[in-house]
């Protein structure tokens, strides 16, 4: 069986591992040779984001692009909310025209993130990557139809994603390594733990997932 890693910047080639490994367009060089998720990040707005959505608008209908993102509303940074918006909003037709999943980065914006579900009527999954919020925000994405991914933060035990992992439906549960070192072994199994569940049946569960929120 093997682990499912949904969101992760390296690529690791673990035999045992299947992963989605996220491609930044207007910052990475080369498109992942496996299983991949393209996106603008709110962190690399730039200067020319029109040129930078015709890029990605070029990559996304690639067989091997899995998912729209990472993309997203970040609070942490200079970049005006309003244009940030704008952009996510553009990704997010792009991945209804597809059909394709969105990958989500959500700092401090998540009343803005559900509002904007809501508005745009989205039909597409749409996954919380990195989640390591309070269970009240936690609770407000599950009820509006998110998905929620959660990695290194299981590695401590009073951390928030740890707190939450036990409220988030296994239907809409993923896992992921991100941009730590941590392997997707060590994030199974502190979820396993957490949700006292077989690595193996965990795994199960995650492919299960992963095939229906594909189609
Ligand atoms: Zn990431």
């Amino acid at each position: 069986m093997q682990y499912l890693n949904i969101h992760t910047h390296l690529s690791t080639g673990n035999p045992d591992e299947i992963s989605v490994q996220n491609f930044i367009v207007g910052k990475d060089e080369t498109i992942p040779r496996g299983l991949f998720s393209a996106g603008i990040h709110p962190w690399y707005l730039g200067e020319n984001v029109d040129s930078l959505l015709e890029k990605l608008s070029k990559i996304v209908p690639n067989s091997n692009c899995f998912a729209v993102g990472e993309c997203g509303l970040d609070r942490n940074i200079d970049t005006d909310l309003s244009l940030q918006t704008q952009v996510f909003t553009q990704q997010i037709q792009l991945a209804e025209s597809l059909q394709k999943p969105v990958i989500v980065h959500c700092v401090r914006a998540f009343p803005e993130l559900i509002a904007l579900k809501k508005k745009l009527k989205v039909s597409v999954p749409m996954l919380v990557h990195g989640f390591n919020n309070n269970l009240q925000i936690c609770e407000q994405l599950i009820s509006n139809g998110f998905y929620i991914s959660l990695g290194s933060a299981l590695l401590k035990s009073d951390s928030n994603a740890s707190k939450a992992i036990k409220k988030i439906p296994i239907k809409q549960l993923f896992l992921e390594t991100d941009d730590k070192n941590h392997t997707i072994e060590t994030i199974f199994m502190a979820a396993s733990e957490h949700l006292g569940l077989g690595i193996s049946q965990l795994q199960a569960l995650m492919l299960e997932s992963f095939s229906s929120f594909k189609s």
